[in-house]
């Protein structure tokens, strides 16, 4: 007998491509703002750049020490700053047309759009994500994986965020579902799979990178194609 009735996926890197996606939005942004005129930066270092300081304002996110807003405001004038390059007057804009373009890119984690079909018929499935309800909307409707889904719990329209088990809670009510019979798959050890273990569903980590860690989780997979044999019997 099925294990499960209703898997939980995460969006951001589990599904959608944010890193492919935000790579593509970068180099057409380098372009359209002619960056390359701006001392000897190159759209490699502009790129580079925006990982970094992104991932560290993220991280402080997810520990609570920033607001989301903060990330958005903050990114474009930190990248700039840290590679040495005057263009105050262009950050505003820069930040405005990544939020509106990136998630309008289509790449999908590699088999995300395979298994997601070969689940459909066996699952009820759903995303819980960190995100703004209209930004993620547009990742789920441009990459076409909308079509998979009957619930999309954001942090926004949750009022809390994961780990917080308060948006799992609100995701489980909103689809009629007990944790016992849900699973959540996510790449985030933290808010993924520790905050689904804190509600008492299962968890199934996927890390392509294989990262090592001492968490107990039900599954792990480093590729999606995986979740076959979990979720599928075969
Ligand atoms: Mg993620």
């Amino acid at each position: 007998m099925k294990k499960y009735k209703h898997l939980f996926f995460d969006l951001d890197e589990t599904l959608w491509d944010y890193k492919a996606n935000a790579v593509d939005t970068l180099i057409e942004l380098f372009e359209k703002f002619e960056l390359g005129t701006k001392g000897d930066l190159t759209s490699d270092d502009f790129v580079a750049e925006f990982f970094r300081t992104n991932g560290e304002l993220w991280g402080k996110f997810d520990k609570r020490q920033i607001e989301k807003d903060q990330i958005r405001r903050e990114r474009f004038p930190l990248i700039f700053e840290r590679l040495g390059v005057d263009a105050h007057e262009i950050v505003d804009s820069m930040q405005k047309c990544f939020i509106h373009e990136s998630p309008k890119k289509p790449k999908l984690i590699d088999y995300a759009a395979e298994i997601l079909q070969a689940l459909l018929k066996h699952y009820n499935m759903h995303i819980i994500t960190n995100g703004f309800e209209e930004i993620q909307a547009t990742k789920l409707k441009y990459s076409g994986l909308d079509i998979y889904f009957q619930e999309v719990i954001t942090s926004e329209r949750a009022h809390a965020q994961k780990p917080d088990p308060e948006i799992f809670l609100f995701a489980l009510k909103t689809v009629n579902a007990k944790a016992s019979e849900s699973v959540m798959i996510g790449d985030n050890l933290v808010t993924d799979i520790q905050g689904a273990r804190n509600v008492g569903m299962e968890q199934i980590f996927f890390n392509p990178c294989k990262i090592t860690h001492d968490l107990d989780v039900t599954h792990e997979i480093n590729h999606l194609f995986e979740l076959s044999g979990i979720l599928l019997n075969v």
